[in-house]
């Protein structure tokens, strides 16, 4: 999403410039990648995605633990037979999240669905006041079920 980048290179700035710390190329074109992707990245995926422009491993986990603490991404909490841990942008559509989620490989790709958003933010919530919302959604995605159906012949 190329708004998502334009938001979180926003971000991503100002928490540089906070911590005399500063935008490197590399930290650059990780963020990018990330906004680029329609689906949540595990950091050994994120080398692999990045490996073209010459960035090492340490890198890419340097770079993930500052956008962490900078609060432009979060790990993505679903639960998945791999327990591998996924990264997702808190820009964009941070406020209403759908998350569709592999149980087999853990691929997690992110949808939006205009009734569950008007139901979630029509409802009347009891004391609270609603901001959003993330809703994961389980299942097998294709290439998992491609899978399945080969083993079976
Ligand atoms: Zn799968």
């Amino acid at each position: 999403m190329k708004q998502d980048y334009t938001e979180a290179a926003k971000l991503l700035q100002q928490y540089v410039e906070q911590h005399n710390l500063r935008v490197s190329y590399e930290r650059g074109v990780i963020l990018k990648t990330m906004c680029e992707q329609d689906q949540a990245l595990s950091s050994t995926e994120l080398v692999e995605a990045v490996k073209q422009h010459n960035i090492s491993r340490a890198t890419v986990f340097n770079t993930l633990k500052l956008l962490l603490s900078a609060q432009i991404i979060s790990p993505v909490q679903a639960r998945t037979a791999d327990k591998t841990r996924r990264y997702e942008l808190n820009t964009g559509r941070r406020g209403s999240r759908i998350e569709v989620v592999c149980i087999k490989c853990g691929r997690i790709t992110q949808s939006t669905d205009k009734v569950v958003e008007t139901q979630l933010y029509g409802k009347r919530w009891r004391n609270f006041n609603i901001s959003g919302f993330t809703v994961y959604v389980y299942g097998e995605c294709k290439h998992c079920r491609a899978l399945t159906a080969r083993n079976k012949k």
